[in-house]
């Protein structure tokens, strides 16, 4: 055996194992000088059906890949890269895309027309493809599922600190702000106040109306607590039924009954719909209202309680209107 025969055997036991499919194109003539016999079998054509030259062999790339190859080609050619690498899918017999990838590069070896022919090899990247596919499927889903997630929580979350019907924060998130206002206000002596608002005889609105209209009143007059405060500064909060807590910081006794005196015109003022006829009534509020001008260790409930037994005095006093409890003194010293 020639030294040439022993090379090629050895050539074609190297693809073999390998899984490589060698082929040869003539430039000059697009004529394909050695076929990729094995990935033609591949693709279930027989050894006559095999397609000869290069454009047949383009008719059966992938429309979408094709300009990506034919690229890498050029480039390849025009001396831009060193080799020439591209992945695309082919169509089989079936009709069926199934993933290659080609590496080659243009050798001349002796030939007398150098940049004539162009060798590579031709392998099945099928299974690692269809992986990668996968792979991206299954992170597409986990991205949605983590959003869907992120909005359940959000959802969540506003559910555990907001009142259902009103929409305010419920009393659970209001003892925990009001805490830390309290806190922050004692701790840079600046003025809290703490408002109570009470519907008036509400339960005669649901002996005449019903509960559903109600609940209209109850977001009615909720609505009003919050036109009137300041966002991001003041909180709302629904207390309890018929009952509402507003905790403003930085705002000083005078000011605290400036704002609810003009909270219970508005709403004495206002008339709500009760009904989908569009039949109307108009409540009224009492109001106690407590502030804290500086103080040490006074907790959050005990300014609400103040302002509570402020509201039981409004109430006492006749109900539509708002009543106040002494300042709440703490650290007299500071206080001159
Ligand atoms: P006052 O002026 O002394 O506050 O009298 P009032 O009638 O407002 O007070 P009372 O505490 O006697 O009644 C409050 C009523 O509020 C009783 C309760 O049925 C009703 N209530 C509590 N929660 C809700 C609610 O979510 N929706 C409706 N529609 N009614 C509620
Ligand atoms: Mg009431
Ligand atoms: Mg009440």
């Amino acid at each position: 055996m020639s030294d040439a025969d022993l090379n090629k055997e050895r050539l074609e036991l190297a693809l073999e194992a390998a899984g490589l499919d060698l082929w040869e194109n003539n430039l000059l003539t697009g004529e394909v000088t050695r076929k990729a016999s094995k990935t033609f079998e591949e693709l279930g054509f027989t050894e006559e059906e095999i397609v000869a030259d290069v454009q047949g062999i383009y008719g059966l790339f992938h429309p979408d890949d094709l300009p990506r190859v034919q690229k890498a080609v050029e480039d390849h050619l025009s001396g831009r890269t060193a080799q020439y690498r591209c992945e695309f899918r082919l169509r089989s017999k079936q009709g069926e895309w199934i993933w290659f990838a080609n590496y080659g590069r243009i050798m001349d070896g002796r030939s007398a027309s150098p940049g004539q022919r162009l060798i590579g090899v031709t392998f099945n990247i099928d299974d690692r493809k269809r992986q990668e596919d996968e792979i991206a499927q299954i992170n597409r889903q986990l991205v949605e599922q983590n959003a869907l997630l992120q909005q359940l929580n959000t959802t969540l979350r506003l559910l555990a600190a907001n009142d259902s019907l009103t929409g305010l924060s419920n009393r659970r998130t209001l003892m925990e702000l009001g805490e830390s206002e309290c806190r922050r206000a004692e701790r840079f002596g600046h003025p809290l106040s703490v408002m109570v608002v009470d519907i008036d005889l509400f339960k005669n609105v649901n002996d005449v109306w019903g509960h559903l209209a109600g609940d209209r009143v109850i977001c009615a007059v909720a609505d009003a607590c919050a036109a009137r405060t300041r966002a991001g500064i003041d909180t709302v909060a629904r207390f309890g039924g018929e009952e509402f807590v507003l905790v403003l910081p930085e705002t000083d006794r005078a000011s605290a009954l400036h704002l609810a005196e003009s909270l219970r015109h508005v709403v004495a003022s206002q008339s709500v719909v009760v009904n989908d006829e569009g039949a109307t009534t108009s409540v009224t509020v009492s109001i106690g209202v407590a502030t804290l001008v500086w103080g040490m260790g006074l907790t959050f409930e005990q300014l609400v309680n103040k302002a509570d037994k402020a509201l039981y005095q409004a109430k006492e006093t006749g109900r539509n209107n708002v009543q106040c409890c002494a300042d709440v003194w703490f650290r007299t010293e500071r206080v001159k």
